[in-house]
């Protein structure tokens, strides 16, 4: 089956955007039916969703939902799914704009709460090897990718942003074992999650939140879990 005018305009707002919060991604939905002359109903965006997923999962894309805990709010993402979405590069970069994406995640990821500055930030274009990215170069190509929400920034510091946390989680896993939490529950990656008194072992906000409705003990050691969920 093909998509509908009003999925097809969706998908590509949201494809061009990279990512929008839920609630937002609801409204440009309303707005598009409205336009279209389409009903727009509590069902819309639900089946809208599900329904360019079964289109666009045969070129390994999907729209995911995930809870971004930096903006505390849910995100609808389009993501690549090829396994190696970091050598396939959809975006495609020039070798050392690439090398740069990679130093800033790892930078980001090796940094105690998974924020650096901006400065910092431009300033490991020094320590690129090879053919080195001017700093002002360096900063444009930073606010691109704030635009294209794989980071995200907030008073000067930036950190991952929904799209690189959903698209990079595989990249992550084997390529940061050491530094990146994967969370017990969903076996996914996690950044800013719910940490066990005991065992240190982080899960998700919403992961461990849905287990602590039936059970009052970690998923992991089994010792009671004391860590406040609520935020
Ligand atoms: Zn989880
Ligand atoms: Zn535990």
């Amino acid at each position: 089956m093909s998509l509908s005018a009003v999925q097809r305009i969706f998908l590509q707002a949201v494809a061009s955007n990279g990512a929008f919060k839920v609630a937002e991604s609801k409204d440009i939905l309303k707005d598009i039916c409205g336009r279209v002359d389409s009903a727009y109903t509590d069902e819309t965006y639900g089946e809208t969703v599900e329904a360019i997923n079964a289109k666009i999962r045969e070129f390994n894309q999907e729209l995911k939902t995930i809870m971004y805990p930096p903006e505390k709010a849910n995100f609808l993402v389009f993501i690549n799914l090829t396994t190696d979405a970091m050598n396939k590069v959809q975006f495609d970069k020039p070798k050392q704009e690439l090398d740069f994406f990679r130093d800033l995640l790892m930078a980001i990821i090796k940094s105690e709460e998974k924020y650096i500055g901006i400065l910092d930030a431009t300033n490991l274009v020094s320590t690129n090897k090879g053919k080195a990215l001017t700093k002002s170069r360096a900063q444009a190509i930073i606010e691109e990718w704030i635009e294209e929400k794989y980071f995200f920034e907030k008073d000067y510091q930036i950190t991952l942003g929904p799209r690189a946390i959903t698209e990079f989680s595989n990249y992550f896993q084997s390529e940061f074992a050491d530094e990146v939490n994967s969370c017990p529950l969903c076996k996914q990656v996690s950044f800013w999650g719910l940490t066990c008194t005991e065992c240190k072992e982080e899960f998700h906000r919403d992961c461990i939140t849905t287990y602590l409705k039936k059970k009052t003990d970690c998923p992991f050691c089994h010792a009671a879990w004391n860590t406040p969920v609520n935020q």
